[in-house]
């Protein structure tokens, strides 16, 4: 691939658009000082994404766009656009043409294109290095350079030749690498002392943590037991107060149907009392009525014993034979009476007893009556008597035997009467005591009530409490109630107790933690483990990172080494061939292949760096016929042609597709020049070279002349020879 054309417009002295076609081997521009030649060199690096504004001569982005004249105004924008023939396909890119283009506006926006799409710098850069086209410090060479590849630094002339030896891109890569790790070092730096930072927090919030978790368990456990506590003790005492409440109605029951039957015992009493009491039981008019009756026996047997007087007489009269006494008779009728009175005396029933009582004394009465009126006689033998006075006697007797009779059945009934009487005094008294148990009955319930209403009282008190204590414990007693709680069958009130309250003790030693440190602690935990992570990362970036020096550095030493030795030869060569002998040749300072032996996990120490300062290419060489190896000693000319015969070797050795060389010929000689040019002719074989040159020698060397003109600030460029 070769550089095909350039176009600049606005850029730089080149107010109007110019377009420079370049011949495949060497395009020579040339004009006086300050006509823009160099600016044209400029353009090319510009376009080839030269980041850095010292190297194209600038300032700020502004510096490059045309800042006017005295007949033209400033221009807004500046444009150069590189032509590439890439019909070889060097270039990854499917066009035989490939164009780059660079804008900058004012403002200092840069744009890039590659065939008029508008593309990144990185995406330029990718372009041309995979072309070798990459513009670097050695495809653009002007005097000052050429002069100072002598006057480099071992390590900057190594960084031209790797740049020729295109290793320039591993070690690039490598350099990347190498900050890459320095990077990596200091974020994992810095994620160590933030982990060390928050790790003794971390270990507290982590106790903490721990210490609530704990916490957490004993709550629970508390309040399994308390559910279970609770439960059984509420149950327990709702069944005690439903038993009593259920006692105490039993007890009021009973209470109201004594108290009912208390009434109407009491009503009873009084209707009896009122009975006992009216006066009136029919005993005092049959008592009147015995003794009316007594008395008329007693006239009767008066009258009758006056009959019977009457008969005595007449019988005494016709000489009756008459015992005084009936003997006989009056023992029998004792001895009935007496029989009565014993009865009488045994008899429990008081009412049998006064009328068998009753019966003895009246039998005795009698007998007593019978004697007195002598009618106890004994007969001897029957007179003979009046018939009417016997029947009269005779009636008498009847009707007194009727009234005797009805007597005994009056007296018997007044016995009857006053058993009844005792009868309902019993009935009365008897009455009087039920009340009177029934009373005490009733005041015995009433204590019974009493005790009742304080143990009511006490369990009350008690379910009192415990509803306290469960919501003192966060809980609601009907939830407990309702939960269907199974009760440990080793269930213990005390064990339950002393393990409520020992728990509770754990819990005031271990205190309230507040939610807030466990949230810190997971978003604290969160971070160091993201810390720990990132950590873990970094050790791996970093060693993927020493993996990826290695490699490079291997690829480096490999192709650096070749090449190395390559261009030694060619050094010497082109020495030789210009001075027409001596010796040259380019020496490695340090090994690169220095790199290992590092063991440090983190990545290493700077030994990338410090292998990339202390690489470096020490240059050698004795002219013909002298001593003098100290390149400072030689001459300016000898300086300027060892360094084209270095020049030279690289460019031989690395075959550039293009070389950009800015007035390097300036300080040779006519003999000098025309080695150089036949050198250059030979090298243009493969290298396309574009020269700015106040050389003759040179310019007579170019397939295509360029002169540049500079016409009241504004440069021109006119084709003085086309091939
Ligand atoms: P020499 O042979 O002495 O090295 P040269 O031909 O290489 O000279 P340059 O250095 O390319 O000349 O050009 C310098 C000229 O470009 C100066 O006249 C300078 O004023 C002009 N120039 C540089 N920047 C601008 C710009 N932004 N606008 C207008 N002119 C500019």
């Amino acid at each position: 691939m070769h550089l095909k054309r350039l176009e600049i417009s606005g850029f730089k002295s080149f107010a109007q658009k110019t377009i420079l076609d370049f011949a495949g081997g060497i395009t020579a521009i040339v004009g006086p000082n300050g006509c823009g030649k160099s600016n044209i060199v400029d353009a090319i690096k510009w376009v080839m994404g030269e980041q850095s504004m010292k190297s194209v001569r600038g300032k700020k982005g502004e510096d490059l766009i045309f800042s006017g004249s005295k007949k033209r105004v400033r221009l807004g924008k500046a444009r150069v656009a590189l032509f590439m023939d890439n019909s070889s396909g060097a270039a990854p890119i499917d066009f035989p043409e490939v164009v780059i283009s660079r804008n900058i506006f004012r403002a200092g926006e840069n744009e890039y294109h590659i065939n008029n799409s508008k593309v990144r710098l990185k995406d330029v850069a990718d372009i041309l290095t995979k072309a070798r086209m990459a513009q670097k410090s050695f495809s653009i060479i002007n005097q000052g350079m050429a002069d100072a590849i002598l006057n480099y630094s071992p390590t900057e002339r190594q960084l031209i030749l790797e740049e020729a030896a295109g290793v320039r891109g591993y070690q690039v890569k490598k350099e990347e690498a190498a900050r890459k790790i320095k990077n990596t070092k200091d974020n994992l730096e810095k994620t160590a002392s933030l982990m060390a930072e928050i790790e003794p927090h971390l270990n507290y919030l982590r106790k903490q943590a721990s210490k609530a978790e704990k916490r957490e368990e004993i709550v629970k456990k508390l309040g399994d037991i308390q559910k279970s506590y609770f439960g059984v003790i509420s149950k327990n005492l709702y069944k005690e107060k439903n038993q009593i409440n259920r006692r105490n109605k039993s007890a009021r029951d009973e209470i109201f149907r004594k108290s009912q039957e208390l009434i109407e015992l009491k009503k009873n009493l009084s209707k009896e009392e009122k009975n006992m009491f009216s006066g009136d039981n029919g005993i005092f008019g049959l008592q009147q009525k015995w003794n009316d009756l007594r008395m008329k026996i007693g006239e009767m047997e008066k009258e009758t014993a006056k009959i019977e007087a009457k008969i005595e007489l007449i019988l005494i009269a016709r000489e009756p034979q008459v015992s005084p006494v009936d003997i006989d008779y009056i023992k029998t009728r004792i001895s009935q009476s007496l029989e009565l009175l014993k009865k009488a005396l045994n008899s429990q029933n008081a009412g049998e007893k006064n009328k068998i009582l009753n019966e003895g004394l009246e039998m005795l009465d009698c007998l007593h009556n019978e004697i007195k009126n002598g009618k106890i006689k004994k007969y001897l033998k029957k007179p003979e008597v009046n018939p009417g006075l016997l029947e009269e006697k005779k009636e008498l007797e009847d009707k007194i035997a009727k009234l005797s009779s009805e007597s005994r059945e009056i007296q018997a009934n007044i016995a009857n009467r006053q058993g009844q009487e005792l009868k309902e005094k019993a009935k009365f008294f008897e009455m009087e005591r039920r009340i009177k148990a029934i009373e005490d009955e009733i005041g015995g319930d009433k204590d019974v009530l009493r005790d009742l209403d304080i143990e009511e009282a006490k369990v009350s008190m008690k379910l009192g409490d415990i509803e306290k204590e469960i919501a003192d414990s966060g809980m609601n007693i009907q939830e407990i109630i309702a939960a269907d709680i199974k009760i440990p069958e080793l269930f213990n009130q005390d064990d339950s107790e002393r393990e409520i309250r020992r728990l509770k003790v754990r819990l005031d030693e271990i205190g309230s933690i507040d939610q807030a440190t466990i949230q810190e602690f997971h978003e604290t935990d969160q971070r160091y483990q993201f810390l720990e992570k990132e950590s873990g990362d970094l050790k791996k970036t970093i060693s993927s990172l020493k993996n990826v020096i290695d490699e490079l550095e291997r690829k480096i030493r490999e192709n650096f080494n070749d090449y190395f030795s390559v261009i030694n030869n060619e050094f010497n060569n082109y020495f030789r061939l210009i001075f027409g002998g001596g010796r040259a040749s380019l020496l490695r300072k340090t090994a690169v292949n220095q790199v290992d032996g590092d063991n440090d996990e983190t990545g290493g120490n700077d030994k990338e760096n410090d292998n990339i300062n202390r690489e470096g290419v020490d240059i050698s060489a004795i002219l013909p016929g002298k001593k003098i190896k100290d390149l400072s000693l030689f001459s300016g000319g000898e300086r300027s042609l060892t360094s084209i015969a270095l020049l030279f070797a690289i460019i031989a050795s690395a075959s550039p597709p293009f070389l950009v060389l800015d007035e390097i010929d300036a300080a040779l000689d006519e003999d000098n020049s025309q080695k150089f040019g036949k050198i250059l002719r030979e090298l243009s074989r493969k290298t396309q070279f574009i020269l700015i040159t106040h050389n003759r020698e040179t310019m007579k060397l170019a397939d295509i002349l360029y002169g540049v003109t500079m016409d009241e600030g504004v440069s021109r460029v006119l084709s003085l020879r086309l091939v």
